[in-house]
């Protein structure tokens, strides 16, 4: 195992954006952490939190004691809690960005959401994510230091699932999308494969739903690449993987995640693997060569699935938005950031909640929606565009 101190980007902006990843041969130094083909010759970065916190209810579910071992194995430091409470959390971005905290979700966590336009329903694994993208969505819709949380109870999470199917107001009752089923999306809140490699809880999902003979698909997103251990599972094409993706320019501003180059590879290797893929644009940005800009990315999409047969691939394209609690959240998480939040060049527009967001102005939305949908039919054509927001 190699250890390096941070990401290159990370490295560039001492002391504020730190974390701790490591180079670990994929068929060394993680076997017997996650089950995987052993013949694999990838180069991954894994994530490793320096304290894990684990409560004694998590410790009481096999899939927490398993995350422990991992954890341990990696060089974690883990600390066993004598209560549920999760006290005494760092509040200083860079220790709680490298905490994870292991408990269980309690039953009004495992209560399943509506979320369109993405999906019918969200279920949670965890919450938090080690990256450090100064444009994260998780800064207005978190509470407190952002720590990561793993759920240990994933059997009580996925039994919360058949009483949906059928239920959703997204797939499940959509003439086009009719075909997907009742879709259970679980990265609302989380980028599940960032810590996979410790939980292994995406591997199980993907399991379970290709073992569950019902009309549903499971969705997640990610922007991280460590998709081996994923390839050989038995998933019966009942999971859409897609891969959140921006401009070049863009990935300034995505701290702690991979290139979007090995992204792009990541995505040709689940595709290959037979899973239903998918594009998570997000968030596109007013850049100021914007129409190229996201014109190359759509290209450089196309040569890396160029060649691959039976491409199930959607696209999903979510302009940049901010509230005001994600801008003032996002101001102390990242000072100096050079993401453009600025009221005065935007739209304010109310929630279904009530509540202000801030978007595109209505001619710069229309506009850059034409470019980019003509961009994607361009490059793309087989991909089937789900939404604009
Ligand atoms: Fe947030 Fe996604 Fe970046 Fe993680 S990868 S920090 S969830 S935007």
């Amino acid at each position: 195992m190699i250890a390096s101190l941070g990401d290159a980007r990370d490295n560039a902006m001492p002391g504020r954006f730190f974390c701790t990843f490591v180079l670990a041969p994929a068929n060394t130094a993680r076997a017997g952490i996650l089950a995987h083909p052993p013949d694999m010759p990838i180069m991954s970065r894994l994530w490793i939190p320096r304290p894990v916190l684990v409560t004694p209810s998590a410790l009481a579910w096999p899939s927490g004691a398993a995350m422990i071992e991992r954890a341990a194995a990696l060089g974690s430091d883990i600390v066993r809690l004598n209560t549920d409470r999760l006290t005494g959390l760092p509040d200083a971005y860079r220790d709680a960005k490298t905490t994870l905290a292991i408990v269980t979700a309690s039953p009004s966590r495992r209560r399943l959401q509506p979320i369109p336009p993405s999906a019918d329903w969200r279920f949670d694994l965890a919450e938090g994510c080690p990256a450090h993208c100064t444009y994260c969505y998780l800064a207005g819709s978190l509470a407190g230091p952002p720590i990561i949380r793993a759920y240990a109870n994933l059997p009580e999470i996925l039994a919360e699932l058949p009483a949906a199917v059928g239920q959703g107001r997204v797939t499940s009752t959509s003439a086009d999308r009719a075909g997907e089923g009742t879709t259970f999306e679980c990265s609302c809140y989380t980028d599940p494969l960032s810590i996979e490699h410790l939980t292994g809880h995406l591997a199980a999902c993907i399991a379970h739903f290709g073992a569950w003979h019902a009309p549903a698909q499971l969705r997640f997103t990610t922007k991280f690449d460590t998709v081996e251990p994923l390839l050989a599972l038995v998933h019966q094409g009942r999971t859409r993987i897609r891969f959140s993706i921006n401009a070049a320019a863009a990935e300034r501003h995505e701290g702690g995640a991979p290139r979007t180059k090995a992204r792009l590879a990541a995505l040709r290797a689940v595709a290959a693997a037979g899973y239903p893929v998918g594009l998570t644009v997000a968030p596109i940005l007013r850049l100021p060569d914007w129409a190229e800009a996201y014109d190359r990315l759509f290209a450089d999409v196309a040569i890396a699935l160029d060649g691959l047969a039976d491409l199930d691939l959607t696209a999903e394209l979510i302009t940049h938005r901010f509230t005001p609690k994600s801008k003032a959240v996002l101001a102390t998480w990242y000072p100096g950031s050079p993401l453009e939040m600025d009221e005065a060049r935007r739209a304010r527009k109310m929630t279904k909640f009530g509540s202000v967001k801030w978007v595109f102005p209505k001619a710069q939305m229309t506009e850059m929606r034409l470019t980019l949908e003509a961009s994607l039919v361009r490059h793309l054509p087989k991909a089937r565009l789900l939404y604009w927001t």
